[in-house]
């Protein structure tokens, strides 16, 4: 066992490695527990005493970084400096490491504590295996140089009997054979043969291709058959051995070819170090690295490398063969609830059991079951032959997760949103002329995004990747990104179409209409990006600049005028859209009322328009805001009636002042292409539902307003049944702010 002195406490510290912490009784009980184990383990020979000061230095570094903000990337050095005072065997560092768990067990209680902790291990752990590594390379060259280079090839055939060769080869702690080129063994060393656990007489005239291990690398034997036939000098490779007992180790294998003086190739010179404790350190740590703690399935880096590698296998196919490889993005629906209503420890039980069934229910047909995270899932389905293949894995996948899951006593069914992609070996069809440049990232996005649309879609089914909805999503993302400074450079702006009363053609007000005037003369009208605002929560600040442009307009209007006041008395009514989301702001009510007070609007005179489904919370309660507007003054119009949830019994509990009738109960049948359905699907006499809307609105009352009047007809027939307001085409269409004031002094026509 070597003797050199240990590296200790006072020597400088290499390069990056931490500053150990100072002694204290926490560094000292580290130090002494850590002395203890190595000694009991027999790993060094040095005595005690020097032992435990240089474990003090080592604890006192590994604390430091534990407990410090240093990089934990640092204590590699630590790792590297166990191997500088020979702690090289394995067993070693796994006793070490068993030391520290039980030392940092409290620290590592938090998640925080834990990833700090085990970042810093496995940064030792690197650092100890790559510096063993590297002094085994050494070591072997060592050997290799003074046996042959150094003596000169002409006297390696006798190298069995030269004395000096003769005790570096029994002696040495490395196994080594000796093998001609046909690869029949001709010598053995102590070391080798005890680590395959043959007496040297039992490998003597034996094959090396003897030794062929199923988990040899492809190229392993390859490079060695080079090297019999002259092409290759030097192979280095890590390799599996079944030793006699059945039992398999892993070895770090370096073969060297000798020639003969005329450069032929005469024998293989093998050093054979065996790194069984590595390896397996090394598999759990990487094992570790790319499984989901949680459910053991791969994680997203593994799954990203077994796409990748099938993505390049299907690249190798011929062009025209209609393979693919498809990948299904599963999100489990409603996981939340779970987690909030049954607790975090039933959600995990609820993921494990998913995982398990998924992976049991698809892997024995050769798909990868991976876990990307949260509730999603992803199958990798490495040869289908398209669409068809991978909807009948995804409905499997689905029926799996149908299945109920036994939960603190209760069966809880849960379903799932899954999207499909697959990627033809031809390409995904929407690269430029073919060449598709799809890689692992863009085909996991597509399938993300077709997730959503199975969610959008209605959840619990199965939605197909589709290259056109693609691009209008992506155009949609582009356009919601361009929104906030469209916002700030001031390219909404808004139309106002005029609400006609039904009795005398009079305008009693108008309504709002957002337009957005891009930085490039397109106008886009709300319905593509009001939508998008709500999404992204832009509608919030949108909206209130809107509602402020709407009262500064309204002002303006009815301050040229001679002898109208704005003050509500009035019937002059801004009628302005609002989305539900807006309204669910904490200061919504403030912030509107803020607006008013600067711009001057009356609150009488404003009317909010919100739509049945945006009254209401996510409870199920009507939302808080109502009242306080109310209060206010503000008037508050259902926008669309009847085509929402129309729950007619909360109708007379909530502050609302104006039913707004949907289009398409006032476009009479047979006179436009609109047509009623009820939510179950049967048609409507549209003239019947109209004038039934009127008198319940007059019943409760309300003011009934009439939208998307577009004939004579139909504003007479409005007229008839007691209709107040009307608003359409036919009245008057939107028009920009400055052509309002000509259109308040002028009755409307009624025909
Ligand atoms: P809405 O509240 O139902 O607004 C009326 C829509 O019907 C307007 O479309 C208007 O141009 C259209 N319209 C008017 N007369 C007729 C007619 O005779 N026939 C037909 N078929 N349509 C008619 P627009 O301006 O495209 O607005 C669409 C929707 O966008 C609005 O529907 C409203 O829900 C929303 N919206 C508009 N401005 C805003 C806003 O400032 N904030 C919010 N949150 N939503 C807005
Ligand atoms: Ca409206």
């Amino acid at each position: 066992m070597a003797a050199t002195p240990l590296p200790r406490p006072g020597d400088p510290p290499r390069a990056g490695a931490p500053a150990p912490a100072a002694p204290s009784g926490d560094v000292e009980r580290l130090a002494e527990a850590w002395t203890a184990a190595i000694v009991h383990g027999g790993f060094v020979s040095t005595a005690r005493a020097e032992l435990r000061r240089f474990l003090t230095g080592t604890a006192g570094r590994v604390v430091a970084t534990v407990d410090g903000d240093a990089d934990p990337g640092l204590a590699a050095g630590i790792g590297a400096d166990l191997v500088a005072a020979h702690l090289t065997d394995p067993a070693a560092l796994r006793c070490s490491l068993d030391v520290l768990a039980e030392h940092f067990a409290d620290r590592a209680r938090t998640p925080d504590g834990l990833r700090r902790f085990t970042a810093v291990v496995g940064a030792l752990s690197d650092g100890y295996a790559r510096t063993l590594q590297e002094r085994t390379r050494i070591e072997q060259e060592r050997i290799s140089a003074a046996a042959f280079s150094a003596r000169g090839v002409a006297e390696a055939a006798r190298w069995a009997s030269e004395a000096r060769y003769g005790a570096v080869f029994a002696h040495a702690l490395i196994g080594i054979s000796v093998a001609d080129v046909d690869g029949r063994i001709l010598e053995v060393n102590a070391a080798l043969s005890d680590m395959l656990g043959y007496d040297a007489s039992e490998l003597l005239d034996r094959s090396i291709f003897d030794f062929i291990h199923p988990d040899d690398t492809p190229d392993a034997w390859p490079r060695i058959q080079a090297m019999t036939a002259g092409e290759v000098d030097h192979v280095r490779l890590e390799k599996a051995y079944f030793r006699k007992d059945g039992f398999q180790i892993w070895t770090e294998l370096v073969v060297t070819l000798v020639r003969d003086p005329g450069g032929s190739p005469r024998y293989l010179v093998a050093m054979v170090e065996d790194v069984t404790e590595r390896h397996h350190l090394q598999s759990r740590l990487q094992h570790q690295a790319e499984h989901d703690p949680l459910t053991g399935l791969p994680n997203r880096a593994l799954f990203f490398r077994h796409l990748t590698a099938a993505l390049d296998a299907l690249n190798r196919v011929p062009p025209d063969t209609p393979a693919a490889v498809g990948v299904c993005y599963l999100d489990l629906d409603g996981f939340k609830a779970v987690n909030d209503t049954l607790g975090h420890d039933t959600g995990d039980q609820l993921l494990t059991t998913v995982a398990h069934r998924l992976e049991r229910g698809l892997s024995p047909d050769g798909h990868i079951v991976a876990r990307m995270g949260g509730d999603e899932f992803v199958v990798l389905v490495d040869q289908c032959a398209g669409d068809d293949d991978l909807a009948a894995v995804a409905q499997r996948a689905l029926e799996v997760v149908r299945t109920p899951v036994p939960l603190r006593g209760r069966d809880v069914v849960v379903s799932a949103s899954i999207g499909i992609v697959a990627r033809p070996r031809s390409g995904c069809g929407d690269c430029p002329a073919g060449r598709c440049g799809c890689g692992a990232a863009e085909l996991m996005q597509a399938a993300d995004t077709t997730m959503y649309w199975a969610k959008r879609d209605g959840r619990d089914r199965v939605a197909v990747f589709d290259p056109r909805r693609h691009r209008a999503d992506v155009a949609l993302f582009e356009m919601a990104g361009r929104m906030p400074s469209a916002l700030e450079n001031g390219e909404f702006e808004l139309d106002y179409q005029p609400l006609v009363s039904l009795s005398d053609g009079r305008v009693r007000g108008v309504e709002a209409l957002a337009r957005w005037r891009t930085a490039d003369g397109e106008r886009l009208g709300p319905d593509v990006f009001i939508p998008l605002a709500e999404q992204t929560g832009l509608i919030v600040p949108l909206g209130l600049h809107l509602l402020r442009r709407a009262c500064l307009d309204a002002r303006s209007w009815l301050d040229g005028r001679s002898g109208v006041e704005a003050d509500g008395s009035r019937e002059f009514v801004l009628s302005v859209n609002v989305s539900g989301r807006q309204l669910r702001q904490p200061d919504a009510v403030d912030r509107i009322a803020a607006v008013l007070a600067e711009t001057g609007w009356p609150a009488g005179s404003l009317q909010l328009e919100l739509t049945e489904s945006d009254l209401m919370s996510s409870g199920g309660r009507p939302i808080a805001a109502l009242d306080a507007l109310a209060r206010l003054g503000v008037r508050i119009a259902i926008d669309d009636f009847g085509t929402g949830y129309s729950n007619l019994s909360y109708l007379h509990r909530l502050p609302v002042d104006v039913l707004k009738l949907a289009g398409s109960f006032v476009s009479a049948r047979g006179t436009s292409d609109a047509e009623t359905d009820t939510a179950d699907g049967r048609d409507v006499d549209n003239p019947v539902i109209l004038s039934a809307m009127i008198d319940l609105a007059h019943t409760l009352g309300l003011v009934a307003v009439a939208e998307s009047v577009e004939t004579a007809e139909q504003a007479a027939r409005l007229r008839v049944l007691g209709c107040d307001v009307g608003q359409g085409y036919y009245l008057a269409t939107p028009v920009t702010p400055a052509e309002i004031p000509a259109l308040l002094d002028r009755p409307v026509p009624l025909g």
